[in-house]
C-alpha cells in the first residue's frame, strides 16, 4: 500500500514513511519485499524477537482454547503468571493491566491507597526530572515534561520533580510523601541512568516516611538491561515494580507486582481492568519468560550489549546498560534516523536532536552488531 498520504488514523504520531508486513527475530519486511534489520525492536517490546515460533505458538494454542472470561472468574495463564513474576522479583502480589501507563496508574493509586489505609494521609507523589511513566492523566502528572503535560492542564495535584541528585529527593520526601516514582534508567528522555546514590537516597527517604518505593522498569524490564530486572543491578529493592512494553512478546499487557507487604493493599472494588489477565496475552507472556531462559537472552543482553556499546563508542558518548543504549552525537539524530531506514534499512530511534538509542532484540549477535555499526560509519555519524 506503501505509506498513506492522508491518513484516517490521528496525526499524533510522527510516523517514518515504511509499511512493514512481516517479521522474525531482528529483521522486518516491507510492502515491497525488502529486508530490514530492526534496532527498536518496536520500542522495546521485541525483547525475543518478533513473532518468536514460542510465543505464536503460545497465542495460537490459547486464542483457540481460551481468551477471555473476564476477572470475576479465574484462568490459569494469568496466576501462572503472577506466580512466575512474583517468584522471579518482588514476591508479592501481581495486578494486570494492558499498558505501561496503566500498570503506573495502578502503583500511583495503591500508594495513596496504602498511605490512607494506614492513616499517614500521605498523598504526594515524588518523580524525577525528565522521567516518563505514561500518557494517561495520573502518569502524566508524573511526567514533569513542559511539552507533554502543558495541552492537558490542570493535571493531577500532588507531583513533586525531584532533580537527579541524592540531596534533593531527600529534602522532598517529607510525611505528606505517598511514593516516589523512578525508572532505574530513564528511557525516552534518551537513557539516563539513574546513579546508585540517589537511588539509594530514594529508599532511605520512603523508609523515614513510611512511603513506597516504585520502580517503572516498563522499559528496563524483562532481560532489556542484562538481569530480568533492572534493580537487581543496583544496591536497592523497589516496594512495587510497573512493567509492560516486551512482556507480552509484541501482545498487549501491563503488570504492577509489590513486595510481599503490599499484595493485600488494593480491596475488592478498587481498582480493575476488563482486559486485565486476558488468557491470551498472559499466555505469551509466561512463553517471553521462558524464552530468555532457554535462549539465554540475559546473557546475550549483558555480554553482546557490552560489544555494542564499545562499538558505538566510536561515534561519541554512549549511556546505558545491557541492550538499552544511547549515543550522543554531533549530527542530526532525526535526520539520520531517516537515512538509516531509507538507504540502509536498519531501523534505529533518536530521542533528541543529538541522541540515538539503541533497543534491539536480545537475540542479536556480533554479525548484526558489525552491521549495524558499519551502516553508522557509512552515513558519516559523529
Ligand atoms: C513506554 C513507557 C511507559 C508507557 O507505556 P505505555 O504502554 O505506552 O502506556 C511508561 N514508563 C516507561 C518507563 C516507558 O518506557
Amino acid at each position: 500500500m506503501g505509506a498513506p498520504e492522508h491518513s484516517k488514523q490521528m496525526g499524533n504520531y510522527a510516523r517514518l514513511p515504511v509499511v512493514f508486513v512481516r517479521g522474525e527475530g531482528w529483521r522486518l519486511w516491507d510492502d515491497e519485499g525488502l529486508e530490514y534489520l530492526d534496532f527498536l525492536s518496536g520500542l522495546a517490546v521485541l525483547n525475543v524477537g518478533h513473532s518468536h515460533p514460542k510465543v505464536v505458538e503460545a497465542v495460537q494454542r490459547q486464542v483457540a482454547e481460551l481468551s477471555h472470561v473476564s476477572n470475576l472468574l479465574w484462568t490459569e495463564p494469568a496466576e501462572q503468571l503472577a506466580t512466575e513474576l512474583s517468584r522471579r522479583s518482588l514476591e508479592g502480589c501481581v495486578f494486570f493491566c494492558n499498558s505501561g501507563a496503566e500498570a503506573n496508574e495502578a502503583a500511583i493509586k495503591l500508594a495513596r491507597a496504602h498511605s490512607f489505609r494506614s492513616g499517614r494521609q500521605a498523598k504526594d507523589i515524588v518523580v524525577f526530572e525528565q522521567a516518563f511513566h505514561g500518557r494517561t492523566m495520573g502518569a502524566l502528572s508524573a511526567t514533569p515534561q513542559e511539552g507533554k503535560q502543558a495541552p492537558f492542564a490542570p493535571l493531577l495535584a500532588g507531583f513533586r520533580v525531584a532533580e537527579k541528585t541524592a540531596a534533593s529527593v531527600d529534602a522532598l520526601v517529607d510525611d505528606h510523601v505517598a511514593a516516589v516514582i523512578v525508572e532505574p534508567i530513564q528511557g525516552e528522555s534518551g537513557v539516563h541512568v539513574i546513579p546508585d546514590d540517589v537511588l539509594e537516597a530514594a529508599r532511605a527517604a520512603c523508609d523515614r516516611v513510611g512511603a513506597l518505593l516504585v520502580f517503572d522498569e516498563v522499559q528496563t524490564g524483562i532481560g532489556r538491561t542484562g538481569s530480568m530486572f533492572a534493580y537487581e543491578q543496583t544496591p536497592v529493592k523497589p516496594d512495587l515494580m510497573t512493567l509492560a512494553k516486551a512482556l507480552g512478546g509484541g501482545l498487549p499487557i501491563g503488570a504492577l507486582v509489590t513486595a510481599e507487604p503490599y499484595g493485600g493493599v488494593l480491596q475488592p472494588g478498587d481498582h480493575g481492568s476488563t482486559f486485565g489477565g486476558n488468557a491470551v496475552t498472559c499466555a505469551a507472556a509466561l512463553a517471553v519468560l521462558a524464552v530468555i531462559d532457554e535462549q539465554g537472552l540475559i546473557e546475550n543482553a549483558r555480554d553482546n550489549g557490552a560489544v555494542l556499546a564499545a562499538g558505538l563508542a566510536e561515534f561519541g558518548a554512549v549511556r546505558g546498560r545491557g541492550m538499552m543504549l544511547a549515543v550522543e552525537i554531533e549530527g542530526d539524530a532525526p535526520q539520520l534516523v531517516r537515512r538509516a531506514l531509507v538507504e540502509h534499512r536498519l531501523i534505529l530511534n533518536a530521542t533528541g536532536p543529538h541522541t540515538l538509542r539503541f533497543l534491539p532484540p536480545l537475540t542479536i549477535g556480533a554479525e548484526q552488531i558489525e552491521r549495524c555499526l558499519s551502516d553508522l560509519r557509512t552515513l558519516g555519524v559523529s
